[in-house]
């Protein structure tokens, strides 16, 4: 089976790295250049470590990260990782063509998907394949192309986000506000990041009351980030943005497939998007492994595996509470962000 993954991100290297070592060969395209990836503080919750393992990679990850949580079954919930660690260690051995972009989808008659459109340095070109699968995130383009559905769903409340060049003592620590909403940190051995949740108020009024204030409140409500969030310097290292869960009612259609972030988002205080989009990645394998010469019974098994372990997760993820037009609590006025004007 020819298949050409759409986008080297961390789900779309984790296929391909599986794929190879079933003795296959993908095409990746991916439209940044080498080395390029969006920084973040990062954990990658427990549903990913048996794509790791099965790439040899987990004990590494485990030991260059900081694990934390317990499971009940034994290991660690989750691990906070310097994401560019994981992406480097995922791209290992893997052939991907940087600069690429998917820009349209080729289609037989019946209108089954056989290829794709790719645009790179030296122009377009067609890439017939068996199955394109689409691993090029939120926003796809090529489940948009394939004409499956996304259903995005806007939260009521926005976020605000800082990532720090210093570690702090405890690798996670998270706390829910008396509104219901939550405030959390992450640290890795190179830095440390947190989140909050906080009125809708746009980037301009969220930074306003200027990075003292804010670092102010962080290390009062949740005193594990306090070095992290007081060596910031500057509201730049501040991200406000309005979250959106995203949910597809079908993942494939006759030669395109969805999987990772292209098929679904979680809330922010599940950390699971990546995981899932990890163990997608090791499932859609296996499938293909399966019926190495029928992609469509490739992508049924797929479903028929993916969904129960997926779908209850969508439907649990606790930011389902707090979807836009939710009425929710006011916010206590010492955990408000921003303040309330005096
Ligand atoms: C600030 C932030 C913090 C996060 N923290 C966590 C966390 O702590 N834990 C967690 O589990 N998840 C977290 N996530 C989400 C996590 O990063 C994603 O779930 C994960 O990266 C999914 O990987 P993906 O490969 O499906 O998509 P992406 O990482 O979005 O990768 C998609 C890739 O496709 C490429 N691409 C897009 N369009 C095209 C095209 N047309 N042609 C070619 N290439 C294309 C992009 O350049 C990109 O490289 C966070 C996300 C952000 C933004």
């Amino acid at each position: 089976m020819r298949v050409l993954i759409a986008g080297g991100g961390l789900v779309g290297l984790t296929l391909a790295r599986l794929l190879g070592r079933r003795g296959m060969a993908p095409v990746v395209l991916e439209r940044m250049s080498a080395g390029g990836y969006v920084k973040r503080g990062f954990m990658l919750g427990h549903h990913g470590y048996g794509a790791l393992e099965d790439l040899g990679l987990l004990e590494e990850i485990l030991r260059r990260g900081r694990p934390f949580g317990d499971l009940p079954g034994g290991g660690s919930a989750a691990v906070a990782v310097e994401v560019g660690l994981l992406l480097q260690r995922l791209a290992d051995g893997v052939e991907v063509r940087h600069e690429h972009t998917v820009a349209d989808l080729l289609r037989d008659p019946s209108g089954r998907v056989t290829g794709v459109t790719a645009h790179g340095p030296a122009g377009a070109s067609e890439i017939p394949a068996d199955l394109v699968v689409a691993c090029d995130g939120v926003r796809s383009r090529v489940r948009e192309m394939a004409g499956l559905e996304a259903e995005f769903a806007p939260m009521e409340e926005g976020k605000i986000e800082w990532m720090s060049p210093v570690p702090v003592a405890e690798p996670f620590a998270m706390a829910y506000l008396a509104d219901g909403s939550h405030i959390g940190m992450l640290s890795w051995p190179e830095g440390s990041f947190g989140w909050r949740t906080m009125d809708r108020s746009g980037r301009e009024a969220a930074v306003a009351p200027g990075i003292e204030a804010f670092a102010e409140q962080w290390s009062r409500l949740l005193p594990a980030a306090a070095d992290g969030v007081r060596a910031l310097t500057s509201t730049d290292q501040l991200f406000y943005s309005e979250p959106e869960l995203l949910s597809c009612p079908r993942w494939w259609r006759p030669g395109a497939v969805l999987i990772g972030d292209s098929a679904h988002f979680f809330g922010p205080e599940t950390g699971v998007s990546a995981g899932i989009g990890l163990g997608d990645a090791l499932a859609l394998a296996q499938a293909i492994a399966a019926n190495p010469d029928d992609p469509d019974a490739a992508c049924a098994a797929y479903v028929t595996w993916r969904e129960p372990a997926v779908r209850p997760l969508e439907a649990a993820d606790p930011s389902r509470q707090r979807l836009r037009g939710t009425p929710l609590p006011p916010p206590h006025p010492e955990e408000r962000w921003p303040p309330a004007p005096a």
